[in-house]
């Protein structure tokens, strides 16, 4: 049975979807079936993937609107143990009428994850950058979250919101809900106050702080316009180790 993780917080561009994206061909390259979807309208994932979503191809939008069950929306990539379902919302419209159909049925994605969790060992969700209904129908369908955070004040200073929707979700709709790890984002290996700053976050967050630390680095920052994980450039940059190791991580404290 595949588990289901989203990918969480309020503050944007704080490296959600290049997590979800390069987590999950991560665990694709280590032969674990997965399949990341993308719930954010901003459709970042298929963006990484180089899908043109303007073209007629279908989506979760498409799912969301009853036209097709979930697994119809899936598609290959690449490599053969990961799938997408990218979120093909098209205009301001579609978008709003996307909300309005995830408010409607809270549970609709979690329902449809049921049917289609056995095919995966693992489930990457993108969520948006706000802690709206669409984060919230995320955590309905997951088993575990994980929070990308840099190491600023501003960002550190985030995590309350993200942990009271959790502990919302939780407690109204989905009590074994757990968090698989905060992940440290973006560090600049160069910056002094670094070292002290990841003490403290690691004291304050106790254990639930990943080991890998994600370093800034330009071939992470390519993704986007590359329209390719970084693991499907070269296994062996900087990008491409560190979010092997953080799937070697979830893994093994998954056995
Ligand atoms: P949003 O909230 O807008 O959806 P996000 O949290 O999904 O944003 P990303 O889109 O993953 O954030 O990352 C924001 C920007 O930072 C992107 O341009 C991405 O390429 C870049 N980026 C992400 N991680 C790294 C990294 N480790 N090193 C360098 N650049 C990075
Ligand atoms: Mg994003």
């Amino acid at each position: 049975m595949g588990k289901v993780i989203s990918i969480i917080s309020q503050k944007g561009g704080v490296g959600k979807t290049t997590t979800a994206v390069n987590l999950g061909a991560s665990l694709a390259a280590l032969k674990q079936n997965t399949l990341i979807l993308g719930h954010d309208p901003q459709c970042g994932v298929g963006v990484s993937f180089g899908i043109d979503i303007k073209s007629n191809g279908t989506g979760l939008y498409n799912f969301y609107l009853g036209e097709i069950p979930l697994f119809a929306a899936r598609k290959n990539t690449q490599m053969e143990k990961l799938h997408i379902i990218p979120c093909n919302v098209k205009s301001s419209e579609e978008e709003l009428s996307l909300l309005r159909i995830v408010s409607g049925d809270i549970f609709k994605l979690r329902s449809s994850l049921r049917q289609l969790r056995h095919r995966y060992d693992y489930i990457l969700i993108d969520c948006p950058p706000t802690l709206g209904t669409i984060s919230t129908a995320s955590l309905v369908a997951s088993d575990s979250f994980i929070v990308p955070l840099q190491l600023d004040v501003f960002s550190l200073n985030t995590l309350g919101r993200v942990i009271k929707t959790a502990k919302r979700v939780k407690s109204n709709y989905n009590s074994a809900l757990k968090i698989e790890g905060f992940l440290l984002t973006m560090v600049d290996p160069k910056l002094k106050l670094t070292k002290k700053i990841l003490d403290e976050t690691r004291k304050n967050l106790r254990n639930r702080v990943f080991k890998t630390i994600i370093p800034r680095h330009p071939s992470l920052a390519e993704v986007s316009q590359v329209r390719k994980p970084v693991i499907f450039i070269g296994v062996m940059s900087t990008g491409s180790r560190a979010y092997l190791q953080l799937a070697k991580e979830i893994i093994n404290s998954n056995q």
